[in-house]
C-alpha cells in the first residue's frame, strides 16, 4: 500500500461477539470524520496538515471506500493519478461552451 488510513479521531467498534477468544479479534479501532492519506514511507500526510493528533491505522487509504476522505488529500492522492485536466478546466471548458 502506498497510503495508510489516517484518523482524526477513532473510536472502538463494539465487539460483535462477547466470548473471550471472539473479543480480541473482532475489537477494532474505526476512523471518524474526514480521514487523510498518510505516506507510508515517509509518514507524512498528502494534504500537508501536522500529522499531531492523527492516528494511523494499517489500512490502505486509497481502498478505504468506507471511510470519509479529505479532499485535499483526495485531490492529490486520487485525482491525479486518474485525470490530467483538473475539474476546474473542465467547469470552465464547459461554461466556454455556452458563452
Ligand atoms: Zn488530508
Amino acid at each position: 500500500m502506498r497510503y495508510k488510513v489516517g484518523a482524526e479521531r477513532v473510536e472502538q467498534a463494539p465487539p460483535l461477539a462477547h466470548r473471550p477468544d471472539e473479543v480480541v479479534r473482532s475489537a477494532r479501532t474505526a476512523p471518524v470524520g474526514p480521514t487523510h492519506a498518510v505516506d507510508a514511507a515517509t509518514g507524512a500526510v498528502a494534504c500537508g496538515i501536522n500529522t499531531d493528533g492523527i492516528d494511523v491505522l494499517d489500512q490502505d487509504w486509497e481502498a478505504a471506500f468506507f471511510v470519509e476522505k479529505c479532499p485535499g488529500c483526495y485531490a492529490a492522492v486520487v485525482a491525479p493519478a486518474r485525470v490530467n485536466i483538473s475539474e476546474a478546466d473542465l467547469l470552465t471548458k464547459r461554461s466556454g461552451c455556452w458563452a
